[in-house]
């Protein structure tokens, strides 16, 4: 999952980019809203976390302008103050939903996963593909029942393909919603990962379409 953090403060940025990898969340973080609308424009987000009180362009113009654009990327305010004027002008301007400062990271973390979910029309909390589990809030995977030890990238891939089970992700569209872009990224390692993940779990979990991408077969 990949993540766009809008936020000027230092302080708070550098903590949230590191907590949210953390949690699985592949995060580029820009700190004024002309920075976040060249990004938006330029890269494809699971969900925005976005600052209000933002440089150059503030985030509720920002926001306007990108829902004018047709851009449906959902997208969680942090508000600075609990006033219901601030709430409202944030929800009516195309916010998924938001948060008060200070807030707590592991709830900030459940309400960008159930965005993603409803985003993306999957309602159940957990995946499910044949014999496969996956829960992104417990971040452990099972295969017919028995739990099984996935690295970070792992968790990370196997996750993306099973939101879009029965649909092709490429090599770059996972290599873009795996890695943030302070990340090295080598040549072919997707493609070590996808070998670990068939070896982990069993070779037919993911589909092989030769120079298109990979998939994780929908569920009957
Ligand atoms: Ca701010």
């Amino acid at each position: 999952m990949r993540l766009l953090l809008v936020e000027d403060d230092i302080l708070l940025g550098r903590g949230l980019v590191a907590g949210l990898s953390q949690g699985g969340f592949a995060t580029d973080w820009v700190q004024d809203g002309e920075d976040a609308e060249v990004a938006l424009e330029t890269a494809d987000y699971d969900a925005v976390v976005l600052d209000l009180g933002l440089p150059r362009l503030d985030g509720l113009s920002l926001l306007r302008r990108r829902r004018t654009a047709r851009d449906r990327t959902p997208v969680l305010v942090l508000t600075a103050r609990d006033t219901i004027a601030d709430r409202i002008s944030g929800l009516d301007a195309g916010g998924d939903d938001y948060l008060i400062k200070p807030f707590d990271l592991a709830e900030l973390q459940a309400r960008l996963r159930a965005l993603i979910r409803r985003s993306k029309g999957v309602a159940a909390p957990v995946l499910v593909s044949g014999r496969v589990t996956l829960d992104p809030a417990g971040r452990n995977v099972t295969l017919d029942g028995l739990p099984v030890s996935l690295s970070n990238r792992e968790f990370a891939i196997l996750h993306d393909l099973m939101q879009s089970s029965g649909r092709v992700l490429t090599r770059q569209q996972l290599e873009e919603r795996v890695y943030g872009w302070s990340e090295e990224i080598e040549s072919n390692t997707i493609e070590v990962h996808i070998h670990n993940l068939r070896r982990k779990l069993f070779p037919e979990v993911i589909r092989t379409l030769r120079g298109v991408g990979y998939m994780v077969p929908s569920s009957p």
